[in-house]
């Protein structure tokens, strides 16, 4: 979930210029970012700003997501409805957790709870991780933050960027609680992470895993709790979320704490044949 996903592994270094850019900005914009600033507080507490700022912010959401995955669009030609959710939820009560998991390519992500979110401790060291982190944390949260209307559109889009990025490192930390645990447990109970595609497998519901716990490394792919293999998704745009925001333990962590859920491995295998004739060792 990242600006240059288009680009896949090649992009990094275009991340590392658009980091250090971003490093630029907020050197320029951290003294006003300070929160001790009384006038800031002033704003914070005045509602139609928020409501401002929702509107505004989702129109450029929307825009980037068009463009990011716009290269996509001859591919897997879903219901035109999709699309119109993810227009038709800007601008209502819909939360920004719940717009990001309802868009399309982000059905593995379970919604974590604000609570969850709202604790520091929880979030020890992504502030580190993540350029923009205040305001991409507000706006995960749907908060209001001081000197938004500041941001030009381009800053405003590494936010939006920031925030998925953000999300991301939040989910991977959240899934392995009790109740991440559990809310990934409905999403596998309703099949979102979808089916093995082994023959053998007989339509196994699998989980999503990361290769890497570092962000960038790899894309993520999917556990099936049966053959024990992992594959890639099937949609492209599942296919270009980072694996580091499921990590590689949460399969594997799901299956210890919800043993039943685990399948009985399989007995058969495919066999190949000739006319008829297994073939043999010698001839192969
Ligand atoms: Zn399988």
């Amino acid at each position: 979930m990242y600006k240059d996903r288009g680009d896949g592994r090649g992009g990094n270094r275009e991340s590392l210029e658009s980091k250090k850019r971003i490093d630029e900005v907020l050197e320029r914009s951290s003294p006003s970012t300070s929160k001790g600033n009384a006038r800031e507080k002033e704003r914070v507490s005045v509602p139609p700003s928020l409501t401002g700022r929702r509107l505004g912010s989702a129109d450029t959401r929307t825009g980037f997501e068009k463009s990011k995955y716009a290269e996509h669009a001859d591919e897997e030609l879903e219901s035109d409805s999709e699309e119109s959710d993810v227009s038709g939820s800007d601008g209502d009560d819909t939360s920004w957790v719940s717009w990001f998991c309802g868009l399309r390519g982000n059905e593995f992500f379970c919604e974590v709870d604000d609570e969850y979110i709202q604790d520091d401790f929880n979030l020890s060291g992504l502030s580190n991780q993540v350029p923009y982190y205040e305001y991409a944390l507000d706006l995960i949260l749907d908060a209001e933050s001081p000197n938004v209307d500041m941001l030009t559109e381009e800053q405003n889009e590494m936010v939006e960027s920031a925030a998925e990025m953000l999300y991301g490192l939040i989910h991977v930390r959240y899934i392995l609680t009790g109740k991440g645990l559990n809310a990934m447990l409905e999403k596998y109970k309703n099949m979102d992470f979808g089916r093995c595609a082994r023959v053998y497998c007989a339509g196994q519901p699998c989980l999503p895993v990361g290769q890497s716990d570092m962000p960038r490394t790899s894309t993520v792919k999917l556990y099936c709790p049966k053959c024990e293999d992992v594959y890639y998704p099937r949609s492209k745009y599942q296919g270009h979320i980072d694996g580091a925001y499921f990590g590689t333990t949460f399969p594997h962590l799901f299956l210890m704490s919800y043993p039943y859920m685990k399948p009985v491995k399989p007995t058969v295998g495919y066999v190949p044949r000739i006319f008829g004739f297994r073939i043999h060792k010698s001839a192969g």
